[in-house]
């Protein structure tokens, strides 16, 4: 588990730590976050007391300005029974940043506990999904069903991947998620350069 403290405006409103957790089932080609698929004993293992006794630290900055914790990876959505319990701890405010696609079981949990969800659809195009990530987006789908009747509480992250999607993809992908009665969304660009033989990737 990584934990970043005193984020402002980046993972919801007010002060947020940003807890991530290892682990994903996808391969983005671009991962924003490769060291996620590390082993996961190279990173520090807390229980949700041991994590609230870390984070309490800014209790203040969370009250004071509406913030509290998000939670990231990796696929948090998959660490569903420990986000139910640390929600038990506290009554900050919980974020989940997650791509979804995890069994619907977990989503169902999750829905009532998190208060937002940033979702990163990447594309709703079957084919430029399984291009990208090497998985199919089938979960994904039912589990957009699931929480589209928590549609308030959702932001939707709309990325121009290069050479993998194109404005008109992401134009249709917003359109089919209006449909789904989703309306807040977050479209922006993987900036992508080559350093050391090696593609980098920032937002
Ligand atoms: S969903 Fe996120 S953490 Fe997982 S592979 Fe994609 S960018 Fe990386």
């Amino acid at each position: 588990m990584a934990i970043a403290r005193h984020r402002i405006g980046i993972d919801g409103t007010g002060v947020h730590t940003l807890v991530c957790f290892p682990g994903c089932p996808l391969s983005c080609r671009f991962c924003i976050n490769p060291e996620t698929t590390w082993p996961e004993d190279r990173f520090p293992r807390y229980s949700s007391e041991e994590l609230l006794e870390k984070v309490k630290v800014d209790d203040l900055y969370f009250q004071a300005t509406g913030g509290g914790i998000t939670f990231g990876g990796g696929e948090p959505a998959l660490r569903a029974d420990f986000i139910v319990r640390f929600r038990a701890l506290c009554d900050w405010k919980i974020d989940l940043e997650t791509a979804l696609n995890v069994p619907p079981g977990k989503v169902g949990t999750l829905m009532e506990v998190v208060d937002h969800f940033f979702i990163d659809i990447k594309d709703m195009d079957p084919e430029v999904y399984r291009s990208y990530t090497g998985k199919d987006n089938a979960l994904v789908l039912e589990n957009l069903h699931i929480l589209a009747s928590r549609a308030d509480d959702c932001t939707l992250r709309l990325p121009l991947i290069p050479g993998y999607n194109t404005d008109a993809h992401r134009d249709r992908s917003e359109a089919v998620l209006r449909e789904m009665g989703f309306t807040q969304f977050d479209r922006f660009n993987y900036k992508t350069d080559i350093r050391d033989g090696k593609r980098k990737t920032n937002l």
